[in-house]
């Protein structure tokens, strides 16, 4: 072996290493003592060191470097050492990637000085710590944050926040401390839930040894977007009852609470419309009748019913089956949702031929008039198959001390009216 001088060696060092580093922590300052050509475009030779630690250690971030204001309560903890710390970081230099070798020495006997490096690894190292790190960054996308809790000594270790680095943080916070850091991530409606269910007293006396709970929020991600998370306490499983170490866990279930919401509005509305005709049904119908009632005990408005009801509609049935029945009832009620258009009123099936209406923000003249207008069109129109019918139409007003059935009751009478009358016309009953 060739006999190699210190100069010799210190300057095939100072070749290897991209980029040094001095830093001032406490004043938030950084210098560089030299810059590769590789990073030269990466970093500034000089500035704030919570800026360089953004660019160095929130590498996961794909959006320029804007990470939203939640999460850089992390940066004065990411940078400060208490010994010296290798990592692994990667970094989009020039739109490549680059996996970086970070090195972190702090100065003795300084207030939070540290000399960093930084080595830009070869290629292969690069990908073959892709492979590698796949499989973990699965988990990690699903799991945002993770740690170690032990309440009795209130500390949270092993911390690892995916959004922001692959590795664990090296350092420990107290956990009081770290619920007050990110208390602000989350939704502020969500805020008070998450204390509440972190707080260090309710998790001992609602947690026994080995068992776990969790529940959903809504909560920022590094690009400033919400996303649904599951946080999950687990305490450890211990004979002890004093043992009162946990782990918490934030899982990211974005797509799979998207799709429950959509499911569950799916279910809703099946259970509230009427299967052939589109509109609500008779529950459903009843409901809304029953919450404007109550809306009209806070505040006097008008209120109006319609109910249409198909003429001899038994004998259509009869004459041409039920098939062409159906056929006829989903067209009808086509043709009064297209007159309905645009006004505020509620449609449901009460039955049979039967149709409701709950008119909102109308006077008797303007509900009269569109009932009219459907009863004429109707009367007017040639139905397929069937040809003509008509329709009959009771109308009645609703006044806030009613129960939903003095309503419908005068509703029916109106109807009742209206097929007395000799059917294809309208009866109103005013109380
Ligand atoms: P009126 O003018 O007095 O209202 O006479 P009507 O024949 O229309 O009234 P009635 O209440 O005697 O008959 C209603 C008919 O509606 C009886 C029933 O067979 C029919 N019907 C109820 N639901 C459906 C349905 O979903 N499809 C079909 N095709 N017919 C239905
Ligand atoms: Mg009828
Ligand atoms: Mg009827």
């Amino acid at each position: 072996m060739k006999n190699y001088t210190d100069n010799e060696v210190k300057e095939i060092l100072n070749d290897s290493v991209d980029a040094i580093f001095v830093v001032s922590s406490k004043e938030d300052l950084y210098k560089s003592i030299k810059i590769s050509k590789r990073l030269e475009g990466f970093v500034e030779k000089e500035g704030s060191y919570k800026e360089l630690l953004k660019k160095l250690c929130f590498h996961l971030s794909d959006n320029n470097g804007n990470i939203t204001e939640e999460y850089q309560v992390f940066l004065p903890k990411i940078g400060e050492f208490n010994g010296r710390v290798a990592q692994k970081v990667s970094l989009i230099i020039d739109g490549e990637n680059h996996l970086v070798q970070m090195l972190a020495y702090p100065v003795k006997d300084s207030e939070g000085d540290y000399v960093i490096l930084l080595c830009d690894l070869d290629k292969t190292e690069y990908e073959r710590n892709v492979l590698a790190e796949n499989k973990v960054k699965t988990i990690q996308e699903t799991y945002l944050f993770s740690m170690y809790v032990d309440l009795n000594k209130d500390i949270s270790s092993s911390i690892n926040v995916s959004e922001i680095s692959n590795d664990d943080m090296h350092y420990d916070v107290k956990y009081s401390e770290w619920r007050m850091m990110i208390v602000n991530m989350f939704l502020p409606e969500d805020q008070e839930m998450f204390l509440k269910k972190s707080d260090p007293e309710y998790l001992k006396s609602h947690l026994r040894p080995g068992k776990s709970f969790s529940f959903d929020c809504q909560m920022k991600n590094l690009e400033g977007e919400f996303i649904w998370v599951k946080l999950i306490f687990g305490r450890t499983d211990t004979t002890s009852e004093q043992d009162f170490r946990f782990v918490f866990m934030v899982e990211n279930i974005h797509e799979s609470s998207l799709q429950l919401f959509e499911e569950l509005k799916k279910f809703e509305n099946l259970a509230s419309h009427d299967a052939l005709t589109g509109v609500f049904n008779h529950g459903r119908i009843e409901t809304e009748l029953g919450n404007a009632i109550d809306d009209l005990k806070n505040e006097s408005k008008p209120l109006y019913l319609m109910m249409f009801d198909i003429d001899w509609f038994k004998k259509i049935n009869d004459n041409f089956g039920h098939a062409v029945g159906d056929d006829v009832l989903k067209e009808f009620v086509k043709c009064i949702c297209d007159k309905l258009a645009g006004h505020n009123i509620k449609i449901g099936r009460w039955g049979g031929e039967e149709f409701v209406c709950v008119c909102y923000d109308l006077e008797i003249e303007e509900v009269s008039k569109i009932a009219e207008e459907i009863r004429a069109f109707i009367a007017a129109k040639i139905f397929d198959t069937i040809g003509n019918m008509t329709c009959s139409v009771g109308l009645a007003n609703v006044n806030k001390n009613d129960s939903v059935k003095d309503a419908f009751k005068r509703l029916d009478e109106a109807l009742y009216e209206a097929k007395s009358n000799g059917r294809n016309c309208i009866a109103v009953r005013l109380i």
